[in-house]
């Protein structure tokens, strides 16, 4: 099914009437998967009222995840989202206050620190940040914060969000309503982060806590910037156990079940749901 409907775009892509895109999208299209780890619990899907915990079960089993190749407008969005998030880390590197991950584009080796200057195993002076890996072993949650910033009053983490037209329908569909659908209007009336991403916020923190204990930062800011026109917002959060804990209890309640091998049954609804209805 999956292989045959991209074979279909990948031939329209071809068809169309188009002096260079449609090479773009074939190039795209023939451009490897993403290697995101599927056999392990992302903070920012497991903090979605729509978590599927059968789903879950089944990839942490070892279940294929299936996945469409994005159309070249969503890839447009992707790309433009890390766009501004490398801009922003650029600018905390430039400035000798981003602290973790650096990957040597040459040599490929990682190096550790705050803002080194070069590649501690080739000297090589282009790294590329790689972030800062959080991890609960147990819970099997694993994801990245966008930054850990050291030597600007306290460490924090940050967390930069690019938001459009999509972020606010799905975020804050309230917000755009207010604003009769007026973009600009309705960016202006956002004056804290979106709930899923104070509870990402908050997860990182806790994950943070977990595996640096005391020297783990306390509080996260959130930067926003709105693609339309680059205009920005800054929003400070202290850390909150209370927030999340109820995501932690739900992970340790998929992990029991897949050391147990009992298929929980979807908690999203209950004739299932988008998500476990993918499971063969
Ligand atoms: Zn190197
Ligand atoms: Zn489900």
């Amino acid at each position: 099914m999956q292989a045959s409907a991209d074979l279909k775009r990948f031939l329209d892509a071809k068809k169309q009437d188009h002096r260079l895109i449609g090479d773009v999208e074939r190039h795209l299209m023939r451009r490897p998967e993403s290697d995101r780890r599927t056999d392990v619990l992302h903070p920012s899907e497991i903090i979605k009222s729509d978590w599927c915990h059968r789903y879950s079960f089944y990839l942490l089993k070892g279940g294929k995840k299936k996945q469409e190749k994005p159309s070249l407008r969503l890839q447009n969005i992707f790309d433009e989202g890390h766009a501004i998030h490398a801009k922003w880390q650029n600018r905390f590197y430039e400035m000798g206050n981003l602290f973790g991950k650096f990957k040597c584009i040459y040599c490929k080796e990682t190096t550790f620190g705050l803002s080194p200057k070069e590649c501690e195993h080739c000297g090589c002076d282009i790294l590329e940040y790689a972030e800062v890996g959080l991890r609960d072993e147990s819970l099997r949650i694993a994801g990245h914060t966008d930054g850990w910033i050291k030597g600007i009053g306290d460490e924090c983490l940050i967390e930069i969000k690019s938001i459009g037209a999509g972020t606010l329908r799905y975020e804050a569909p309230d917000l755009l309503m207010d604003a009769n659908h007026d973009l600009t209007k309705a960016w202006k009336n956002i004056r804290r982060p979106f709930r899923s991403h104070l509870l990402q916020g908050q997860m990182y923190l806790e994950l943070a806590q977990r595996m640096y204990g005391d020297d783990a930062p306390k509080e996260i800011v959130f930067i926003y910037e709105l693609k339309a026109d680059q205009d920005y917002k800054e929003f400070t959060v202290k850390a909150n156990f209370e927030i999340v804990e109820r995501v932690f209890k739900a992970a340790q309640k998929v992990i029991d079940a897949v050391n147990a091998d009992s298929m929980p049954d979807c908690n999203v609804s209950l004739d299932g749901c988008k998500q476990c209805d993918l499971i063969p």
